[in-house]
């Protein structure tokens, strides 16, 4: 397998790095479960764990089949390009640099806009932190918009299989981030999101709660003043728990409550419009 077959199908990407994924949880289940070394909120709970998986196939599927109606219209866009931009290693490390920025402004709006937050309270919903935490993903991603933030790549001139790849590739890096496993990493940690700054967004103590949104690079949470670094211990998960286990219910149980609210009595339209695009109540 060459590199351009893996441009080609992109989603092949995340199934290359499955056995290192599978290896590094076995690793963490070892060390932190049969050693004890490792906090209780690390522990691998069946029955989340069996969810986390869940919630990543749902995911996968639900991506499969938006993504091909995302890429026909990022190739009808591709049409109105700015730049013909060839493909170097110059070009490429551009592409990962301005598609991590971008993903910093999805990750900000996914907890800042009250219709994003729908979808991406899935992944803070656990109160335990191990790198399964990283497969709870929503299915509702395509529905809360979250491929309208690489548009401007592609309008930019970046081949839309390109940026696909960019953005799996930065999924891919952050399963890394999901453990508490790693206390620091010295030097890394000024520059790179690492375990213990995701931590940090994991947690719903008040100084943590909307920090350390970065994808691969920390620095744009330094830049956009949204930087808390870990100092207490962190308190996994959100401030109204979801309280099971069901991959249903957790990807549905926030839609269920904002539907909820924009059905209240009393409301005019253009309210129930700001309450679509407002801060989450929680
Ligand atoms: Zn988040
Ligand atoms: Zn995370």
């Amino acid at each position: 397998m060459t590199i351009t077959t893996i441009i080609d199908n992109p989603e092949w990407l995340l199934m290359l790095l499955a056995p290192l994924f599978i290896a590094l949880m076995l690793a963490e289940y070892w060390l932190g479960q049969r050693g004890g070394r490792l906090p209780d909120n690390s522990a691998y709970h069946w029955p989340e764990v069996v969810c986390n998986f869940t919630l990543a196939g749902m995911h996968q599927l639900a991506d499969l089949v938006t993504g091909l109606l995302i890429v026909q219209l990022y190739l009808w866009l591709f049409g109105w390009r700015w730049f013909e931009i060839e493909m170097s290693i110059g070009n490429f490390l551009l592409l990962l640099v301005l598609q991590d920025f971008c993903y910093y402004w999805f990750h900000r709006a996914s907890h800042r806009v009250r219709w994003m937050w729908a979808a991406h309270v899935t992944h803070h919903s656990s109160e335990r932190m191990n790198f399964s935490t990283a497969f709870r993903q929503s299915l509702m991603y395509p529905i809360a918009g979250m491929w309208l933030f690489w548009v401007p790549l592609v309008i930019i001139g970046f081949e839309p299989k390109w940026v696909v790849f960019a953005v799996l590739l930065n999924l891919g890096l952050q399963f890394f981030v999901h453990t508490q496993w790693i206390r620091s990493l010295g030097w890394l940690e000024w520059v790179f999101n690492t375990p213990s700054h995701h931590r940090v967004h994991h947690g719903h103590n008040p100084q943590y709660i909307d920090k350390n949104y970065a994808g691969v690079l920390i620095i744009w949470d330094k830049l956009f003043a949204t930087f808390e670094p870990e100092v207490e211990p962190v308190r996994y998960g959100v401030t109204k728990p979801v309280n099971s286990f069901n991959p249903l219910v957790v990807t549905f149980s926030e839609w269920q409550r904002l539907l909820l609210d924009l059905r209240a009595k009393g409301l005019t339209w253009p309210q129930r419009l700001r309450l679509l695009f407002a801060p989450p109540r929680d």
